[in-house]
């Protein structure tokens, strides 16, 4: 049986030039980063060199880059840390209602604690309107926080224009990147913003190890206390190997950045090719103006049927997808995005989310849209609502 990985956006594959990297940390350069002895300095060198590799994959100097747990313990630390350091200015915060859950349960726990939340609507097609962002700015909102690129549906916001009306009000602006390196180009100059959250195990990298990018100038209280570490930001024994083979991905996915958003967006297209052709009856979530979505994203919905059916199926097969959000497996209801897209609970929860990468295949794809059109017939058949009107 084929095996067919199209489960990019919840994790990757750490790739073998980054694997080779970092092993030697593991067992030669294992000294403590902090040590003044030889192998400390050795490490200590491997860190450097990872940050500078980061920063450059974002346009940002290396002092900037801050090394963290993951993608989400950054977002977690800009959004309480802001929340401090501004509390004499104001307690109101801007995000959107289609953020990861890394940010929306941190605002959650943030307004118990006295903040003010407005969660920005999205359109059909999960765009933020830089005018809806306008009118919520007030005196004494501290922080605008709207991720890049969506994991569920693959928007891509106009980052730098809603990152300049904050600006000319005085406001700083967060965007999680999580999704977003290594699959667009991000500049932190051009899109002026001045935090920035990664994640190294979506680009190749391993997992537990990410980064927040905070513009030189701005402090913000740790998240983490303890020893000196990261500019004594940032406390706790580096993860040495980890950030070595984050740093060595950040330079794979700069390198190689046209080459994987043309090989991405062919399969893409070509499976939903081959889907549209297929299947009747199904519905695209997310920008149907695919240079406006994530390059590997496709996220359909399949009427009559339950995605998490065809999930289960299409795992029989050898074959890695995922329903609304990998996150969000394992607690009911349906995908907090694509009822903020307005999807039709029938419609939500058939959805299937797709994304490829650079290990996928064109036989890969011909393998999946066999397979699925299979399932999907199959359990049509089965399906007591099959044909009813109002699914
Ligand atoms: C995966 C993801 C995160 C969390 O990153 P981890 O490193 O897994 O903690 C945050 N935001 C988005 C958009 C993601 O896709």
């Amino acid at each position: 049986m084929r095996e067919v990985y199209l489960d990019y956006s919840a994790t990757t594959p750490v790739k073998e030039e980054v694997v080779n990297e970092m092993i030697p940390y593991y067992t030669q350069l294992f000294g403590n980063p902090s040590s003044l002895y030889a192998p400390g300095l050795a490490a200590k060198a491997g860190l450097d060199k990872a940050r500078t590799q980061v920063a450059e994959l974002i346009n940002a100097e290396p002092g900037e880059i801050f090394f963290t747990s993951c993608g989400t313990e950054a977002d977690n630390w800009v959004l309480e840390g802001v929340a401090d350091a501004l509390k004499k200015k104001g307690n109101h915060i801007i995000t959107t209602n289609i953020e990861h859950h890394a940010i929306l349960h941190t605002c959650q726990y943030l307004e118990k604690h006295g903040m003010e939340v407005t969660y920005l609507e999205v359109d059909g097609e999960g765009f933020v309107s830089v005018e809806d962002l306008e009118k919520a700015l007030r005196d004494d909102t501290v922080l605008v926080s709207i991720m890049m690129v969506n994991n569920e549906i693959g928007t891509i916001q106009p980052i730098k224009e809603l990152a300049a009306v904050a600006k000319k009000r005085g406001v700083y602006f967060h965007t999680d990147a999580v999704q977003a390196i290594g699959n667009v180009p991000v500049d932190v100059k051009d899109l002026d913003v001045d935090f920035i959250s990664m994640s190294a195990h979506k680009i190749y990298g391993p997992k537990g190890i990410g980064a927040l990018y905070k513009r030189k100038g701005i402090t913000i209280p740790n998240f983490i206390h303890g020893g000196a570490q990261e500019k004594k930001k940032r406390a706790g024994t580096e993860n040495s190997a980890g950030i070595v083979g984050f740093g060595k991905a950040a330079e794979l996915a700069k390198a190689g950045l046209d080459k994987h958003i043309a090989h991405s967006s062919e399969l893409r297209a070509y499976l939903w090719e081959r889907i549209e052709k297929d299947i009747p009856n199904i519905r695209l979530n997310g920008p149907a103006d695919f240079t406006k979505r994530h390059p590997g994203n496709l996220n359909v919905s399949f009427d009559y049927i339950e995605g998490e059916a065809i999930l289960l199926r299409l795992d029989a097969y050898g074959i890695c997808v995922s329903t609304g959000s990998a996150c969000s497996s394992g607690s009911l209801g349906t995908s907090h995005v694509l009822d903020a897209i307005k999807v039709p609970v029938t419609k939500a929860n058939g959805a299937i989310r797709f994304t490829v990468g650079d290990f996928t295949t064109k036989e890969d794809i011909d393998y999946v849209a066999d397979s699925l059109k299979k399932i999907v017939e199959l359990l049509r058949e089965m399906s007591p609502v099959n044909g009813m009107e109002g699914w």
